[in-house]
């Protein structure tokens, strides 16, 4: 490996990353990038760093939206009372990811510029509608979490750009989620996860709803058909068995030597139900 650069805020990373002669690779937690290189996958030029920027790091309330640096690990967004209190799914979904080591150092923003359909936060994120803000030399744009996610370990950020923010909206009144997932052993990725979030109107009917898979396909990903088959409806036995079925269509899965593609089916299918009757229940006994 050629040179390690502790960037001291993003203008000094962009920098830095702009005026390398060879590969450049960026790295926060390390959880990922320290693996990629020992296992000769990588083998960068230069190392930029930047679990160090302060601009980047925390947590912070702007009305409208919640906001989190990058660079901030699960186990600082695990103990954040404001995550806690807006999206409480959100915490018991980041204290599933591992152990403490992983927590500790491991980042929100270096869990989603992987693209790895196996983790088990980005498909929160996604029912949470998230978005993000990503620098670049020539300034920031921003994108869809949802838009993001391009394909197979893919996403929508460019080499020389740095993933800075990730904006959550506040949740309208009547509004809850749960995420559900199920492992072969404890601390192992999952074989299946799903996040649902609905919210509903003070009658009980859906007005909002958002499935999220982990593992579902090559991305993390929304089935946005079963979604649709929620919304508009007070969510009863006959609709979730619609839902159920159509989520199935909408799962790319292949199987492996551990488990079969149906069993994996029958998996998220077993989930998905029990999680939107859990959802549903806690959110009508609070209409
Ligand atoms: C033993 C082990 C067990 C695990 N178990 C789980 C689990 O149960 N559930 C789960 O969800 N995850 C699990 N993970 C994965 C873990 O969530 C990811 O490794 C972690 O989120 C990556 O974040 P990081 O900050 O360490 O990223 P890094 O390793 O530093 O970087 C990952 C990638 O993102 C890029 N990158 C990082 N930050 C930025 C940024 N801000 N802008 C642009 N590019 C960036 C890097 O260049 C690199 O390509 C596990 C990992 C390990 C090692």
């Amino acid at each position: 490996m050629g040179e390690y650069h502790i960037a001291s805020s993003v203008e000094d990373a962009l920098e830095k990353l702009s005026h390398c002669n060879g590969r450049a690779e960026i790295v926060a937690g390390g959880q990922t990038m320290m693996l990629l290189i020992r296992q000769g996958l990588v083998d960068p030029d230069l190392l930029v760093d930047i679990s160090k920027i302060d601009e980047i790091r925390g947590i912070q309330d702007l009305g409208e939206y919640i906001e989190i640096g990058s660079a901030t690990t699960y186990a600082e967004i695990k103990k954040n009372s404001i995550i806690k209190k807006e999206f409480g799914f959100y915490t018991d979904a980041t204290s599933e990811i591992s152990g403490p080591q992983v927590r500790n150092q491991g980042t929100i923003g270096g869990g989603l510029v992987y693209g790895d359909p196996a983790l088990d936060t980005p498909p929160v994120l996604l029912t949470l509608d998230a978005e993000l803000e990503i620098q670049n030399s020539q300034g920031c744009r921003r994108i869809s979490l949802e838009d993001f996610f391009v394909d197979y370990y893919e996403t929508a950020i460019e080499e020389g750009e740095i993933l800075t923010k990730i904006l959550i909206p506040i949740l309208p009144q009547y509004s809850g989620g749960k995420y559900r997932s199920v492992t072969p052993r404890q601390g192992d990725y999952a074989i299946a996860g799903v996040c649902v979030r609905l919210t509903l109107d003070i009658d009980g009917v859906c007005t909002t709803a958002r499935i999220g898979l982990t593992n579902g396909g090559d991305t993390p990903m929304r089935s946005r058909r079963a979604e649709k088959i929620l919304e508009g409806s007070e969510i009863g036995e006959g609709t979730i068995e619609e839902c159920i079925n159509v989520l199935g269509e909408d799962l790319d899965l292949i199987g492996d030597v551990q488990t079969s593609k149906s069993y994996k089916e029958m998996v998220f299918k077993r989930i998905a139900r029990q999680t939107i009757k859990e959802v549903k229940l806690e959110l009508v006994g609070g209409v």
